[in-house]
């Protein structure tokens, strides 16, 4: 229903990696979330408050900035990219040191090579005393995941979410990744993004974490979003602060919807509220003849 048009090469513009950690249960995808960014979000922030808005951006030591999905586990990557969003640039495979390759690790590199997105592994729990990285990278050759320490070209990097250790150097090998990826934007036009999360909240009404594809969106913006439209009537980063806008790989909290959109709704910005509500009604209705004709059969 919405026409994008190409953006033209002159007008695109570096934007940062999007990154999802995968792995198997209890290798440490939470952890690692929460060690980097509590390493590099709150530095120097007033009382290092940050909100979970479903993804976070952190600047390396190098100066990339680097956009993490908070959602760690493989049903929000494959969710998402059953409807069509596919947000994930590179993928983080989590294995670790002191066990072995898993079934949710190999569902990971399946979904991974299905997606065709880049992985580096991080081996971690390095810091406990049974780690046995070697075996992790021997395991790893049976599912053809041929790290560079087994001379393939899989970037490896040994961390610890605990002690922090290779942290560092695990956003370095992500920012590597990223500059050979050559992802590139366009922020000069009308903004188009995908829900990251949505929920109707108490005091806010619904809200929505937006990761923001192309674009810029901006305050005071109309958009459609699945079958929901609205206004942005506030931008909030990972930080819980108030910006008036968010560019490519950013992701906002968004207010000023008229309901709750899914996960993996596409956000388009619209130039008029009747364009908006025309589609969004449109879906909506779309959506239930479906659902009749599913409950006919
Ligand atoms: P997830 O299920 O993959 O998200 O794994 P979690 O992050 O919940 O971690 C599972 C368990 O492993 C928790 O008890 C963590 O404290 C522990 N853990 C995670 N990373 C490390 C690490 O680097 N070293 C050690 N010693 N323990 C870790």
């Amino acid at each position: 229903v919405i026409k994008v048009e190409e953006d033209k090469p002159q007008d695109l513009k570096p934007r940062p990696p999007v990154i999802t950690i995968m792995g198997h249960v209890d290798h440490g995808k939470t952890s690692l979330l929460d060690a980097i960014r509590s390493a590099k979000v709150t530095e120097g922030e007033a009382g290092g408050i940050t909100q979970h808005i479903g993804a976070y951006q952190v600047a390396t030591e190098g100066g990339a900035v680097l956009t993490f999905l908070d959602t760690p586990g493989h049903a929000a990557f494959t969710s998402m990219r059953s409807r069509g969003a596919q947000v994930t640039d590179i993928v983080v495979l989590v294995v670790a040191a002191d066990d072995a390759v898993m079934p949710q690790t190999v569902e990971a590199i399946n979904h991974a090579k299905a997606a065709g997105v880049p992985m580096i592994v991080a081996i971690n729990k390095i810091d406990k005393p049974a780690a046995n990285p070697d075996k992790v990278r021997t395991d790893l050759l049976q599912h053809e995941v041929i790290v560079e320490k087994m001379s393939g070209d899989v970037q490896d990097v040994e961390v610890s979410a605990v002690s922090g250790q290779g942290l560092d150097n695990l956003l370095e090998a992500i920012a590597l990744q990223a500059e050979i990826l050559e992802l590139k934007a366009n922020p000069d036009r009308a903004a188009q993004g995908a829900v990251i999360e949505a929920q109707l909240d108490v005091g806010r009404g619904p809200v929505a974490t937006v990761l923001v594809e192309n674009g810029t969106l901006k305050q005071g913006n109309i958009f459609v979003v699945g079958e929901q439209w609205g206004k942005v009537r506030a931008l909030i980063n990972s930080k819980g602060e108030r910006v008036k806008e968010a560019g490519p790989s950013v992701p906002v909290e968004v207010l000023g919807l008229n309901g709750t959109p899914e996960a993996g709704d596409v956000l388009n910005v619209t130039e008029t509220e009747a364009q908006a509500r025309e589609i969004a009604e449109y879906r909506a209705n779309a959506a239930k003849e479906k659902r009749a004709a599913a409950g006919a059969a």
